[in-house]
């Protein structure tokens, strides 16, 4: 008698749809199809939440489309993850680098790929700048961008990323 299952190997793999998505989700795709990055500044405490979300949960109050403001396509890695295990669907050979990217202006890191310098070499802190894609390629997604990459700049100190983490 063999002995009993105890564990199984298989791939699962989960597309999300967003069947409605609100007025202001429909926007900031629009606005990423046309290369600009926008989010709402809270009119009272000043956070900047991209993409918009039409309110802030901090102080209870409206956005609207008189708090836009643009921010811009390069910031400061906040936190990240060295991808080392290869799965299946994967566009990139491993080791690369997913990150959180606080860019500048903006209160709500983007998450995004970092290439362009060896993976051991992404920290916190670290400044880098988006590279688009080609503009007859762009749409409604934030891979309009290929990816982030180092600017070369000093890197961000600590104290302006902490909040963000
Ligand atoms: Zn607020």
């Amino acid at each position: 008698m063999a002995d009993p299952v105890q564990f199984m190997s298989h791939h699962t793999a989960v597309e999300y749809r967003v069947p409605d998505p609100s007025p202001l989700n429909v926007y900031f795709a629009e606005q990423l199809a046309a290369g600009r990055i926008v989010g709402h500044k809270c009119p009272e405490c000043g956070k900047v939440y991209m993409p918009p979300r039409g309110y802030c949960p901090l102080c209870v109050v409206e956005t609207t489309a008189k708090d836009e403001v643009e921010v811009a396509d390069r910031g400061t890695v906040t936190t990240f993850c060295i991808v080392n295990v290869p799965f299946a669907g994967q566009r990139l050979d491993p080791p690369y680098v997913v990150a959180q990217v606080l860019l500048d202006g903006a209160d709500i890191p983007l998450p995004h790929l970092i290439l362009g310098c060896p993976a051991d070499q992404v920290r916190m802190g670290l400044r880098v700048a988006a590279v688009w894609r080609e503009p007859e390629r762009w749409s409604t997604t934030p891979e309009n961008i290929a990816h982030f990459e180092p600017t070369g700049e000093p890197d961000a100190p600590y104290e302006s990323y902490s909040e963000h983490l």
